[in-house]
């Protein structure tokens, strides 16, 4: 107890005295740094540059990197808040070690024999298939080279993958069926250099702000926004497309139709550099505009319009996110967005790009240097020439590289629900709340025999669900590198000590790596992340994706530099792809794909009538780990609503503020706040995925892109009760 507050003698001026500060003016004393520390933001893969102010080896604030070339001295209200998430009270500090049913504290050493014995044992018994690796977009690029290393050389399991397959793993397949390779083509600047951007299922202003900045800044441009929703980015769009849900596929094979009858198409870059014209020539004749305004809702008069702004652009932008990725088609619609790039040549020009913005922070290193969907350097598992190149890099036995990816992210789910995977790592994500159909993945997870979580934070759903936790340091405790969705790498470094006992994720994997014998045939020498770090450079040169003119020095001069930057080139401000009309296929020309649109698969009925809409908001990221002990985040959107059109509601006989269960065929969401808006259309409704506690996985569906494997998020049947109306 305080006695001197108890008696009033301690009136908390020290808690609440102001001081001067050069860089904030008048301000609490207490947030005053010593130093400032700058770094990449954690968060969202726009990649600002953020300071860390450091007082007495405590992070107490967060300011943008003036001189970073991204966020141009701004930052949105997660990063400006960013070092809360430090010293939250949910930090995981030390092991922990499942015995007799309870989580126990044990040491580091006793934690990684143990992983590593109980690991060994599974593979030894069932094979070394029954082992699988869940990991994420955030770690730092070089923990993924090494993690990637561990799991398919060390381990031998190519049961591996991410929870990029969640957010963008359509991205990356459309990318590489239309262009032979993965890679974003252009940069931010583009959207401030083209004069028509068309943005599909991308919601800036919530889920990428500070990208708002460059469409602000461009006064010459017609924007359009494609979102069945009048979300924030639509309503700074010239012309918003209100289109039914799922129909984005028709409206660009529709805008292509256009394109091509009335000749707006580029054909010198169409017969110079792509493949399989005639055929979507021929394709394209049923997108005729009276069948298209039929699927999507719109006039032929919007999409006429929409087809003729594009293809007269002098550059013409098209962005997409989570509204194209989240589908069972969503590679087709990227390849469809590639379609209309190629036929009109907006592509590797400034302001002209299909461009994907990516979710994670470092969403994009783990593409191009980890170890799951591609190996090392967007190189194929099935190319034999690539895997002799990296076999010859290491000094291994090609043998070891395996031909072909293993189970991505939802087969590694259904294969524990199977138990063909028996054990299974987890690395700084938290699917029992991000999973789709929770229902299915907590089947899988009571099947393993067991379970390890590695991660910053715990309690989470999923580590309590753990039978070894392992503690991570986080952004702001350790070092490395982030590329954000321009293909810009920043740097990370390290401001504060990690939390208790918690180890960077690089520490972990090396010291697992001496557990199992395999650290200096795998990380001859490595004592540091550079060390990592210089290694991938010489396994990216030469590759599309080209690191190796890329140091921490230059990094530290520059701020964040793109790749590809071959060693002894000089960086550019602004790189895009491809601006030589020469693609990654075989032959070098990008493929023009026919691609069928289709109903999405769980159609309304009279039982559950409305289209499910699933998304973000500005305030939280993922699922709330972090933000949810960031007190202004926090207080700004406490909890999760359901956006409903008040005709619905009418008809429901419901009202705003009312409390509402949301049903599909898998499960129930209780207790969600009503909340009645315009912005949905009639039909639909619309609630935000973070919330552990009011969860809308338990409703949404488990179904795939065929190609990507990335779920369906964001249509599926549900219907809307008055909660406690049939409990
Ligand atoms: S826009 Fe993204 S990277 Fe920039 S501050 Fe916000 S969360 Fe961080």
């Amino acid at each position: 107890m305080n006695w001197k507050r108890t008696l009033g003698l301690d009136n908390l001026s020290e808690e609440y005295s102001f001081a001067r500060d050069e860089s904030t003016g008048y301000t609490s004393a207490k947030k005053i740094p010593d130093h400032w520390v700058p770094t990449t933001c954690g968060y969202c893969s726009v990649g600002c540059g953020i300071e860390i102010g450091v007082k007495d080896g405590r992070a107490v604030t967060s300011r943008p990197f003036a001189a970073h070339p991204v966020n141009r001295g701004k930052l949105c209200p997660k990063g400006l808040s960013e070092h809360y998430t430090l010293e939250s009270e949910n930090r995981a500090t030390y092991p922990l070690l499942r015995q007799n049913g309870k989580l126990m504290r044990i040491g580091w050493d006793e934690a990684l024999s143990v992983m590593a014995e109980r690991f060994r044992a599974t593979q030894k018994a069932y094979g070394p298939e029954a082992l699988g690796v869940l990991s994420t977009g955030q770690l730092v690029t070089e923990e993924f080279y090494t993690l990637g290393k561990l799991v398919q050389l060390g381990f031998g399991t190519n049961n591996y993958d991410g929870n990029t397959t969640l957010c963008m793993a359509s991205a990356v397949s459309g990318y590489k069926v239309s262009f032979g390779s993965d890679g974003p083509p252009g940069a931010y600047e583009d959207m401030e250099r083209a004069d028509m951007v068309l943005l599909i299922g991308a919601n800036l202003a919530d889920n990428h702000p500070i990208l708002c900045q460059y469409l602000e800044a461009n006064r010459n441009k017609t924007l359009i926004v494609a979102d069945p929703r009048v979300s924030k980015t639509a309503m700074m769009a010239d012309i918003h497309l209100p289109l039914k849900p799922r129909s984005d596929l028709a409206l660009l094979n529709g805008i292509a139709h256009i394109l091509v009858r009335y000749n707006l198409i580029d054909r010198e870059y169409v017969d110079g550099h792509t493949a399989g014209f005639a055929e979507l020539e021929r394709f394209l004749d049923r997108y005729t505009p009276e069948r298209v305004a039929e699927l999507t809702g719109l006039s032929e008069e919007t999409i006429f319009k929409t087809a003729v702004l594009y293809g007269r652009a002098k550059a013409g932008f098209i962005g997409w996110t989570m509204g194209v990725n989240h589908s069972t088609l969503g590679t087709a619609t990227v390849n469809a967005i590639c379609n209309l790039a190629l036929l009109t040549g907006h592509i590797g020009r400034a302001g002209a790009s299909p461009f994907s913005i990516t979710g994670q922070c470092n969403a994009m290193g783990t593409r191009e240097a980890g170890f799951a969907s591609s190996l090392p350097g967007y190189r194929k598992f099935e190319s034999a020439q690539d895997r002799a190149d990296l076999a010859a890099i290491w000094g291994i036995d090609e043998s070891r590289i395996p031909i072909k990816r293993g189970l991505a992210y939802p087969d590694i789910v259904e294969a524990a629900v199977a138990k063909r995977i028996r054990a299974l790592w987890i690395i700084a994500t938290n699917p029992l709340v991000s999973y789709p159909n929770q229902d299915v993945l907590r089947n899988g997870l009571s099947n393993l025999d067991f379970l390890v979580v590695q991660d910053g934070y715990h309690p989470t759903p999923t580590t309590e669900l753990a039978d070894l936790v392992l503690p991570a340091a986080i952004w702001g405790e350790k070092e490395g590198t982030y590329t954000n969705s321009e293909r810009r790498v920043s740097k990370v470094n390290q401001a504060v000590a990690p939390q208790g006992e918690a180890r960077s994720d690089f520490d972990i994997f090396l010291a697992l790596a001496e557990k199992l014998g395999c650290r200096e045939e795998l990380y001859s020498g490595w004592t540091t992340v550079e060390d990592a770090f210089n290694e991938w450079r010489r396994v990216s040169q030469g590759r599309l994706c080209d690191y190796s003119g890329i140091s921490y020095a230059l990094l530290a001069e520059h701020g964040a530099v793109q790749w590809p930057l071959t060693e002894g080139a000089a960086p550019q401000r602004t790189s895009r792809l491809y601006s030589d009309g020469q693609f990654q296929t075989p032959d070098g020309r990008a493929k023009l794909v026919c691609t069928d649109w289709a109903p999405f698969p769980e159609q309304p009925t009279g039982h559950y009538p409305f289209v499910l809409n699933t998304g973000r908001t500005v305030e939280h990221w993922h699922t709330r780990t972090k933000t949810r002990e960031v007190p202004i985040l926090e207080r700004l959107s406490p909890r999760a609503w359901l956006e409903m059109n008040p005709r619905d509601a009418k008809r429901l006989g419901l009202r705003s503020h009312d409390s509402v269960d949301v049903v599909s065929r898998r499960g129930r969401v209780r207790a969600v706040e009503l909340r009645l808006t315009e912005i949905t259309a009639p039909g639909q409704v619309f609630m935000p995925f973070h919330f552990a506690e009011t969860n809308v996985n338990e409703v949404t569906q488990d179904a795939f892109d065929p190609i990507s494997r990335e779920p369906n998020y964001k249509q599926c049947a549900v219907r809307v009760e008055r909660s406690g109306a049939n409990a």
